[in-house]
């Protein structure tokens, strides 16, 4: 198990931009804030968006291409430290007309509207390593 203890830092409320990647613009807003480990969570709606489900076995992301205007029911994730750059991680439930759900890692999505609230985590930045068990990059224990 790795561990480590921060302390709250700046909270940071935005709304995204139309149109925009939301990756992209969760990254962005990292960086303009230097923002090195933090929470993040959102809601709003995309226009596309593509997600993903880990395959355990192969180590691979299998794609689940969402074609059609989505509610940006939850979003949550983190920011840590990947080659010295904020990295986000964030998962996603999106709804349908119908209310149908899908859920799984958030790769991106076409903002259509979306309102952040980003939660800076103060002290040493949480840094991403290679994972030879898993294939992932998760949290080292620098
Ligand atoms: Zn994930």
């Amino acid at each position: 198990m790795h561990i480590k203890n921060f302390i709250q830092g700046r909270i940071i409320v935005a709304r995204l931009e139309h149109g925009e990647d939301i990756i992209s613009q969760f990254t962005a807003l990292a960086e303009m804030n230097g923002i090195e480990t933090g929470t993040l969570s959102a809601i709003g709606a995309l226009s596309h968006a593509d997600l993903a489900f880990y395959d355990q076995s192969s180590h691979e992301y299998g794609i689940i291409a969402l074609n059609e205007p989505m509610e940006m029911a939850s979003c949550s994730g983190n920011i840590s430290l990947k080659d010295g750059r904020p990295f986000v991680h964030a998962h996603a439930v999106l709804s349908d007309r119908t209310g149908r759900t899908h859920g799984g890692h958030l790769i991106s999505g076409t903002i259509f509207a979306a309102e952040l609230f980003l939660q800076e985590l103060s002290g040493l930045p949480l840094k991403r390593v290679s994972d030879s068990i898993t294939g992932l990059y998760l949290w080292g224990n620098e």
